[in-house]
């Protein structure tokens, strides 16, 4: 399934310089094991060299990966370079804290090919920063943007987050507008969610502050969505809004329509025809699995038919794009509009989808409630 789609490589750096309070990745704080690392990833390349030709997306995300010298991100694109290769118009992201972005690593990133910064700001306000642990400032976030565009980057991404415990809606529009005055290519605004092993997660167990309820948080949803479509963005996945449709990101959209995808790094999910497969999370394990000469894996899980049609209507209904009967029924071998018609009907008179040209589509409304949408 899908040979004839490009696939797209993601890169897991799982180092942070501190643990934000909220944060639920695979990331330490134990720096000096870069190097290794980094070895280690340029072996886990080679080990693919065969299985993976070519990729037109890269994204480099973690973790924190500017906090990578400028040489140990070109030597990341030169092997990338070696064992695959990478298309001309290949979009190549790399994930960013505002702390770590002087003008000349931005320069210098720019210089070796990244085209697509995504800078992790979450918000303009000092009080929800302190609350979730960032370790930047309101005013390193805004140098961060000035500082971006001037080394030359066309496509910036901001990560604002909403729905943060005591956050007034005021200070969230606030947030927004300060974003939207730099006029990034494209926003992601992610509701907080608190694992429960974080220690957020853990203060909220023991009952040190409430949650906003989920009338607030679809007040939230709605008011951003309507506040970014305003200000000329397109709101094409739950929680991403380009400023037009070529700023959508490219890789992001290979995980929601079951393109292929490698990803390295532990804990880096990786997809091919219909297998899916994820590495150790932990760095130890990683490293030792990668230096003994064997992919470091995890767990692998072929997907059924049902499964991956499944997955195609929840993640479809989790985009603007929505689902095309006709692409679905060739892909999937299921005619979704005529076996599901009852609940389609339904979800129409209830405004949560809509049907136009043979498509699909969540509506705003329906957007904000993606997750229930899918169990169609
Ligand atoms: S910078 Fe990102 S990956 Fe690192 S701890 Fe904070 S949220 Fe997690």
């Amino acid at each position: 399934m899908n040979s004839e789609k490009i696939p797209g490589l993601y890169i897991h750096i799982p180092f942070c310089i501190s643990k934000c309070h909220y944060c639920d990745f695979y990331s330490s704080t134990y720096v000096s094991a870069v190097p290794n690392f980094l070895n280690a990833v340029f072996k886990e390349m080679e080990m693919y060299r065969n299985r993976f030709d070519v990729f037109d997306t890269l994204y480099i995300g973690g973790g924190t990966p500017s906090l990578l010298s400028p040489k140990q991100l070109k030597d990341i694109l030169t092997s990338v370079q070696k064992n695959f290769g990478l298309m001309a118009d290949s979009e190549v992201t790399v994930e960013t804290n505002p702390a770590d972005l002087d003008q000349s690593p931005l320069e210098s990133m720019r210089q070796m090919g990244i085209n697509r910064i995504n800078i992790g700001i979450q918000s303009f306000d000092e009080k929800v920063l302190g609350f979730l642990g960032r370790r930047h400032s309101a005013k390193q976030a805004l140098s961060a943007i000035e500082a971006s565009r001037k080394a030359g980057f066309e496509n910036i991404g901001v990560d604002l987050i909403y729905g943060v415990p005591g956050q007034e809606m005021d200070s969230w529009l606030d947030t927004l507008k300060r974003a939207v005055a730099f006029s990034p290519e494209h926003l992601s605004c992610y509701q907080l969610t608190l694992g429960a092993e974080t220690p957020l997660g853990i203060r909220y167990q023991a009952e040190e502050f409430l949650m906003p309820g989920e009338e607030l948080q679809y007040e939230f949803f709605i008011k951003t969505s309507e506040f970014l479509e305003d200000a000329g963005y397109i709101h094409y996945e739950v929680s991403n809004f380009a400023r037009g449709m070529q700023y959508a990101s490219r890789h992001n959209q290979k995980y929601w329509d079951h393109s292929p995808y490698l990803g390295l790094g532990p804990s880096a999910h990786s997809f091919q025809s219909n297998r899916r497969w994820r590495n150790h999370r932990s760095l130890d394990q990683y490293l030792v699995a990668v230096n003994a000469g064997n992919l470091p894996v995890e767990e692998t899980e072929t997907l059924t038919m049902e499964q991956l049609r499944l997955e195609a209507v929840y993640l479809g209904l989790r985009t603007k794009r929505g689902v095309n009967f006709e692409d679905f029924k060739n892909r999937y071998q299921y005619d979704l509009f005529t076996e599901k018609r009852e609940m389609l009907n339904r979800l129409l008179e209830e405004g949560f989808i809509s049907i136009q040209d043979g498509r699909l589509s969540p509506t705003q409304a329906g957007l904000a409630v993606a997750d229930s949408l899918a169990l169609i």
